[in-house]
């Protein structure tokens, strides 16, 4: 008997999975965590229009969704003042990766980004047959002049960064983003991840340029509305770069009441600026906590805080281990020098403080 076989490859790939869920976790420990701090979700959920809406709309899920998700692009093309041509809506920026990498990559393509950078894009790629290299952070930054230098190297079709940063919570000004798009070489794309935009300073994000055909830029529903597990993302750039998504995305991918959801999230920005309060108060908190417990926190622009725990993976790594131990879920950096800190997400003050008790006895086991 012979068995169909995977395409070569597919049979190259690892088997392994990017991320271990908490779910996987829980599963694992026989009970559930206490506090949910490492998968940088917005533990303070979505506005109460969008709940409301996907409840509602939850009955008539019965239907597909729009496969042009219209409503939701002529509102994100209102929102942002840019053409609702050069929008596209997938589920979440993972997804939508997964297709740009379908679009972008044949086997042996090279694809630039940061060592250690966003997981999820590189397993796109591998998925397609792309050949990853990497560039070293500088200064706990992804560094545009390193990854340019080595887009230029290697002749590379992809270029990416994540600003503001995952995992190191950093961010770039946006002139300094600008400048690297004025020095995109020849033939290759900018993917710029904006996942956590909206929770950085004014002045981070360049305007938006729909007619440079070298840069996609991705943002998402998941972070600062809160919306993880309801699959929205979106994409903007040139129009005809835009239209070609659709000769390869799921048409009917988007979940029906999550398009209302999101759409209604949009529409309440005051929900939204009450989040990114919270956020900013979560972030002192959890500085303050590092801070008592002799860490130190770095600076964040996004929804969660990376604490240098002054010493190796190994150390940060035994801290992770203890805090599950103590029912806490938080994770850490991939890679060096990175994963010298642990990275902790925002969250109302019940589940930090539940961190801050649990800190000290895993910190003392994680040093013995
Ligand atoms: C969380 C995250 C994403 C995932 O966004 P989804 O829209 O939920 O798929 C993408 N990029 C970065 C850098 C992230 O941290």
């Amino acid at each position: 008997m012979t068995h169909a076989n995977e395409t070569r490859l597919a049979q190259s790939l690892p088997s392994s999975v990017p991320f271990v869920g908490p779910e996987t976790m829980e599963r694992a420990q026989g009970r559930p965590f206490a506090a949910r701090l490492g998968a940088n979700e917005n533990i303070f959920g979505p506005s109460p229009l969008a709940i409301h809406a996907m409840a509602e709309g939850a009955k008539d899920n019965w239907m597909y969704g729009d496969p042009e998700n219209h409503d939701l692009i002529h509102a994100l093309s209102t929102h942002h003042n840019v053409g609702p041509e050069s929008i596209i809506v997938g589920e979440g920026i993972d997804g939508l990766l997964g297709y740009l990498a379908r679009l972008f990559i044949e086997p042996g393509d090279a694809v630039v980004t940061s060592e250690g950078a966003y997981p999820t894009f590189n397993f796109h790629v591998a998925g397609y047959g792309g050949v990853l290299h990497t560039a070293p952070f500088k200064n706990d930054h992804e560094d545009p002049d390193a990854l340019i230098a080595k887009a230029h190297d290697v002749n590379a079709k992809l270029i990416y960064i994540a600003n503001p940063d995952n995992p190191m919570g950093s961010h770039h000004k946006a002139d300094v983003i600008h400048d690297m798009i004025t020095r995109i070489p020849d033939g290759a794309l900018l993917v710029l991840d904006e996942a956590y935009i909206e929770f950085a300073p004014e002045g981070t994000a360049p305007a938006f340029d729909t007619r440079n055909p070298n840069v996609i830029r991705f943002r998402t529903f998941s972070k600062a509305y809160g919306m993880a597990g309801a699959r929205v993302g979106y994409a903007i750039g040139e129009a005809a770069r835009m239209k070609s998504f659709h000769k390869i995305r799921n048409h009917f991918g988007m979940c029906r009441s999550s398009q209302l959801g999101a759409l209604a999230a949009l529409q309440d920005q005051a929900h939204l600026q009450s989040t990114l309060k919270s956020v900013t108060h979560a972030r002192k908190r959890i500085g303050e906590i590092a801070a008592d417990n002799g860490l130190t926190a770095l600076p964040s622009a996004t929804n969660f805080v990376a604490i240098d725990c002054g010493q190796g993976g190994d150390f940060a790594k035994r801290i992770v281990e203890e805090l599950t131990t103590e029912n806490i879920f938080v994770r850490m950096p991939f890679a060096a020098p990175q994963d010298r800190c642990i990275r902790v997400s925002c969250a109302p003050d019940d589940d930090l403080n539940l961190f801050a008790a649990a800190l000290p006895r895993a910190l003392k086991r994680a040093r013995a």
